[in-house]
């Protein structure tokens, strides 16, 4: 076992600001001190002299190589965990898919196979069950000794992922019985097809129609819906990447009376409005589900004040890239939907800017403590996904995934210098301040500056508990 020392830094958890030195002994933290205090000598040591020494990040939302629309989401996952890292983030969440009639077990299985041997970064993966039917429910609590401990269910997406108000209610009866989350995709997909219908009818195929056909109260009224069901059944719920102040609301709503209810928002709808979706067809780089909305109705800056007030909790990505103009391995992406935006396939790049653009909006734009920073992008996923605390902070004990963060380092978001295997960046000439510089992976150095130490299949499979949050 080697040790390394990072010395010299200021260690920031969610609950501890501290101006201390970190031992590392193989692949765990083994001691903190005062900095300057001990005689410690590493096998290796990083001087984090004006640098914060971070949590790594935690990314619950992710979708490597997710087959979606006749296309596959451009990063696999060695790209797509290898950008993350260089993000700053050590442990992402993807999301397994079980088919429409077949087994989940199985999806599960060839989710392990993509990722085993690739991963840059440690992984869980959450179980999309699209098919809810008796043999699904006796799988979930196969999944749950695997450590698949959360299951998504999709109020969108008819004929494809989608599951009725009667399948989402046994899925949450099974999950209340067995400890797990549901997570939600909370948009009501039977009524955005009509309107999809008729928008092309019209001659409207532009991309901004994707947004404009995803109305905010239909996303209000789908996470009303999932909320009653969970109130009804007892499961504990995850709304994901919200994007509508009246879903916001509902959360609010539902946590005052006390319900497990939850959230996460992403980095795209707390930059991005409809006028990113309205320059033709440009628009389609930002076009995802939910979609972008309307900044003058105040939804974006709901979410700000969300994470403010712990009504939102996390920080995801939802990232799913696809490439602008044809690839030369993955073929056309979003021009599938030229002439016809239903077509465009639904997902945008995220999982390497999303730590430092947080940290822009967060604690450089609205005044966030550094603490809370690292709860909404760390802790708190640790927490509710059953990772805490081998994952999430940084003492005695944990896993030695640390970023080395220079607060101070401006820089400017590109696509000439990401990671990720897409041709645009969503951030294109945003200037942040602050930047990830080092980051280890269980003690090891994984990115140090511009450079990549690591290599495929340095990541290993998180075997999940479950929610710390009870309920
Ligand atoms: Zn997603």
């Amino acid at each position: 076992m080697s040790t390394t020392l990072i010395k010299g830094g200021t260690v920031i958890t969610a609950t501890e600001t501290m101006d201390a030195d970190v031992l590392i002994d193989g692949e765990k933290v083994v001691a903190l001190a005062a900095r300057g205090s001990q005689k410690w000598k590493g096998d290796k040591e990083i001087d984090a002299k004006d640098k914060y020494v971070l949590p790594g990040g935690i990314d619950v939302h992710t979708h490597m190589e997710l087959p979606f629309g006749g296309t596959f989401a451009s990063d696999n996952f060695e790209t797509g965990t290898r950008a993350a890292a260089f993000g700053g983030t050590t442990t992402i969440i993807d999301f397994a898919v079980q088919a429409k009639g077949g087994s989940a077990m199985e999806g599960y299985e060839a989710w392990r196979a993509k990722a085993d041997g690739n991963v840059a970064i440690d992984y869980g993966l959450h179980m999309i069950t699209g098919d809810i039917n008796e043999q699904t429910l006796k799988e979930m609590d196969a999944l749950m000794g695997e450590g698949v401990t959360s299951f998504k269910l999709f109020m969108a997406y008819p004929g494809v992922f989608y599951s009725t108000d009667g399948e989402i209610l046994r899925a949450m009866q099974k999950a209340a019985e067995i400890g797990a989350t549901i997570c939600m995709h909370a948009e009501n997909g039977i009524a955005i097809d009509v309107y999809v219908e008729q928008a092309l009818k019209r001659g409207e195929t532009d991309p901004i129609h994707h947004a404009l056909v995803r109305k905010s109260l239909l996303e209000g009224e789908a996470a009303h819906r999932a909320i009653v069901l969970a109130e009804l059944t007892g499961a504990r719920l995850y709304i994901v990447h919200m994007s509508a102040k009246e879903a916001l609301e509902e959360v609010k709503a539902a946590r005052d009376r006390g319900l497990p209810i939850f959230a996460e928002t992403c980095p795209q709808y707390l930059y991005f409005g409809l006028e990113e979706m309205g320059n033709g067809f440009e628009g389609a780089k930002y076009v995802c589900s939910p979609p972008m909305r309307d900044r003058a109705a105040g939804h974006q800056e709901a979410l700000w004040k969300g994470l403010a007030t712990n009504d939102l909790q996390v920080v995801s990505t939802d990232h799913c890239p696809f490439c602008f103009d044809e690839h030369p391995e993955l073929g056309i992406q979003k021009k599938l939907g030229l002439g016809d935006f239903s077509k465009i396939p639904n997902g945008m790049p995220g999982v390497e800017p999303r730590f430092e653009v947080t940290y822009q909006g967060a604690v450089n734009q609205r005044g966030f403590s550094v603490n809370r920073f690292v709860e909404i992008v760390a802790t708190t996923p640790a927490k509710l996904f059953g990772l805490f605390p081998k994952k999430g902070t940084i003492a005695p004990g944990t896993d030695a995934d640390i970023v080395i963060f220079d607060p101070k380092k401006k820089h400017t978001i590109s696509v000439k210098n990401q990671h990720m295997r897409v041709d645009y960046s969503a951030y294109e000439g945003l200037e942040v301040t602050g930047k990830v510089e080092t980051v280890l992976s269980r003690g090891r150095v994984i990115v140090d500056g511009s450079d990549y130490l690591g290599k495929p299949g340095d990541g290993v499979f998180l075997k999940r508990g479950v929610s710390g949050y009870g309920g």
